[in-house]
């Protein structure tokens, strides 16, 4: 006698239920043969189903051994038992479990994906076998749309789709009416003509009439094995179904890459159907990443606004002013800077150019325009100081300080505003009530500077104390240091000299230089706070993916079993989760960039204070950092995914 196609050996199989053990198989002996076609029948509980699972390697005895052609399956590791699975079994199940996402196309297209066959080929084979079954005009129905009859026809034409070498039917009409059942079982007798090896299980008579051996069950021990018909001969075919088996997985390796585009397509299909909680998964990561890259722009637009400020106050200034610090309130009524402590400063070796500064508050009006605007009584160095040039006309020169000359330099914007008809020189403006002739129009000075709409006017500092205030003290005192002289240096020198003259230090020194590199700290490290923030968020926002897909996971269980009934192994599964997880990160990382070009955009046009500077690092970053959060918390619901048992994974709805 030749060896048994399957051969179940002394095999128990046994369930804790609580603190109790629940043998549902007792030490069962059973040899099915190729090309038979057998009922196994038995009432409800009595095990049947649990002996089925263990033929098509869903599920693993306790005791005993089960042999598919001569191979010992408790030896084999989980993909081997999904390739057999997947190249020998063919399932009907009593309710279909076909995917609900899938058209019946896709649904008996799904165990010829994997086992790797081309897209086009499996195509083809799940349309003939359909067309065959008598649904060539369903094929892009879903499961939703078909009757029952229709559904356990489709999911016959999956058994079939790799061969279906056996055909696992565990109660195939129990879902169906008499007369859709009575055609399935046509079909399988059909099939068995075929030569198709059959395994049916059942608790109707009538059904397993239909077989040419009726096996009974009761009580998980086999009470009856019956031949009702002669066994037929093994057909030629199965054997050549075989060797196109075998020559497939060799091809293997060349269609591997077209499991991944298949996984992707799954993943799409998958976030279709689910739309709003696939939407809602993204969230955390829109906002997150919206607001890392938003942050980021931020702080580099206020660090250059900043940094542009301070190239405005010229290269490389000190400033002197009255007082013990920024935060002095006496500072506005020290009055120990003077214009010669200016002149003094001039005669430091590394000193460019000095300038007192008086400020003055007073309206400005030409003819019938008043405007408000920045009244600065200069030295004649100020404008090298503060690296201004000229448009028009002159500067005033040192005999206009002497003489408290009532002349003035505008600059391009009270130029603009003052006179619409464009000719500025010569004409007369009055300051408060002192009438001044605009001598000189300075160009407009380069820089980002958010003060790029004041209004300045230059007069000589001593026509401002002089005829303005009658006073002998300056606002302040600006000097310009040599390029290449240490700004530090220069600042001491200015300290001791001042120091020297007024016999204490009644006065403080901002130098740009250092003010520079503490605000640039400053905004660094705000950046950075805000940057650790935003990136909380974001994995706050990966926790809620994560969260999601597990769910997910527990939600699509069945889909897992029916995945793995059909030959899916654990790679696939997790390959498929991992994918989605990735996807949905991605994605919400794309949207959050988007959403945060929508913020700059916003704030552009609500408020000129703000600039927002996108740099390309912080993007990629972004896009790099929602990927690895999709890898990262998808691992997880897709490892326990693949992790999960093919019975269990079925027998959960
Ligand atoms: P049948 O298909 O003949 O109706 P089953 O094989 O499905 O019966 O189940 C036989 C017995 O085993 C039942 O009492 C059932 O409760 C029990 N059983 C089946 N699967 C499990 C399981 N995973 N855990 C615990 N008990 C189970
Ligand atoms: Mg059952």
């Amino acid at each position: 006698m030749t060896e048994a196609l399957l051969n179940i050996v002394g095999v128990t199989r046994s369930f804790s239920a609580g603190d109790q053990e629940l043998t549902v198989l007792k030490d069962i002996n059973l040899q099915i043969n190729r090309g038979e076609m057998i009922a196994i029948i038995g009432t409800s509980g009595s095990g049947k189903s649990t002996l089925m699972n263990i033929l098509g390697c869903l599920d693993k005895a306790n005791k005993g051994s089960y042999f598919i052609n001569g191979l010992n399956t408790s030896t084999m590791g989980e993909d081997e038992l999904a390739a057999l699975r997947r190249d020998h079994f063919g399932f009907i199940f009593q309710r279909y479990h076909l995917l609900g996402d899938l058209s019946a196309l896709g649904n008996v297209e799904v165990p010829a994906l994997y086992a790797n066959e081309g897209p086009h080929a499996r195509q083809e084979k799940a349309k003939k076998l359909l067309t065959r079954l008598g649904l060539s005009d369903r094929l892009d129905h879903k499961p939703g749309q078909l009757s029952g009859g229709q559904q356990q026809r489709v999911s016959v034409a999956r058994a079939l789709v790799n061969g279906g070498d056996v055909i696992l039917a565990d109660e195939p009409t129990g879902a169906l009416d008499s007369s859709s059942g009575e055609e399935m079982m046509k079909l399988l007798r059909e099939l068995h003509d075929d030569g198709h090896t059959i395994i049916l299980v059942t608790h109707d008579p009538h059904v397993a009439a239909f077989a040419d051996r009726i096996i009974e069950i009761k009580d998980g021990e086999i009470i009856g094995d019956k031949q009702t018909r002669p066994a037929k001969k093994v057909s030629e075919s199965i054997s050549n179904h075989k060797t196109s088996v075998e020559n497939k997985t060799k091809a293997k390796f060349a269609l591997s890459w077209s499991r991944y585009i298949e996984a992707l397509k799954m993943a799409l299909i998958a976030m279709a159907n689910h739309r709003l909680r696939t939407f809602l998964t993204m969230l955390g990561i829109i906002i997150g990443i919206a607001s890392v890259v938003s942050v980021v722009a931020l702080g580099n637009g206020s660090q250059q606004t900043i940094l542009a400020n301070i190239a405005s106050m010229g290269t490389n200034t000190i400033e002197i002013k009255p007082g013990t610090g920024r935060g002095d309130r006496r500072s506005g009524r020290v009055r120990s800077l003077t214009a010669e402590d200016a002149n003094a400063l001039k005669t430091l070796p590394f000193v460019d150019s000095v300038t007192p500064t008086v400020r003055a508050n007073v309206a400005i009006r030409y003819s019938s325009e008043t405007v408000t605007g920045s009244v600065q009584g200069v030295g004649t160095e100020y404008f090298r100081v503060r690296g201004y040039s000229l448009a028009q006309g002159q500067y005033f020169a040192e005999d206009s300080i002497e003489s408290l000359e009532q002349v003035a330099v505008i600059d391009a914007n009270t130029k603009e505003a003052l006179f619409s008809d464009g000719e500025a020189l010569g004409s007369v403006i009055f300051l408060g009530k002192l009438p001044v002739r605009v001598i000189g129009v300075t160009k407009p000075i380069e820089s980002v500077s958010n003060n790029s709409d004041e209004l300045n006017i230059w007069v000589p500092y001593t026509t401002v104390s002089g005829r303005i205030f009658r006073q002998n003290y300056v606002s302040d005192i600006t000097v310009r240091i040599d390029e290449n002289v240490s700004s530090a240096v220069a600042e001491q020198g200015i300290i001791s000299l001042l120091t020297m003259r007024h016999g204490l230090v009644d006065f403080f020194t901002i130098n740009t230089d250092t003010v520079r590199k503490s605000i640039t700290k400053t905004s660094d490290t705000m950046t950075l706070l805000i940057s650790a923030i935003a990136f909380i968020s974001l994995l706050v926002g990966g926790i809620g993916v994560m969260n999601i897909m597990l769910v997910s996971v527990t939600e699509r269980t069945s889909e897992i079993g029916i995945r793995m009934a059909v030959g899916a192994r654990q790679t696939d599964i997790m390959r498929q989760f991992l994918i989605e997880a990735v996807l949905v990160c991605f994605s919400g990382g794309a949207l959050g960039i988007g959403l945060a070009y929508l913020i700059g955009v916003i704030f552009q046009h609500t408020s000129s204070d703000f600039l927002m500077v996108y740099s390309t690092s912080s993007i990629i970053a972004a896009v790099a950092c929602s990927t690895l959060i999709g890898v990262l918390f998808g691992f997880l619901p897709a490892r326990s995914a693949a992790k999960l048992n093919p019975v269990d994974a079925l027998s959960r709805d």
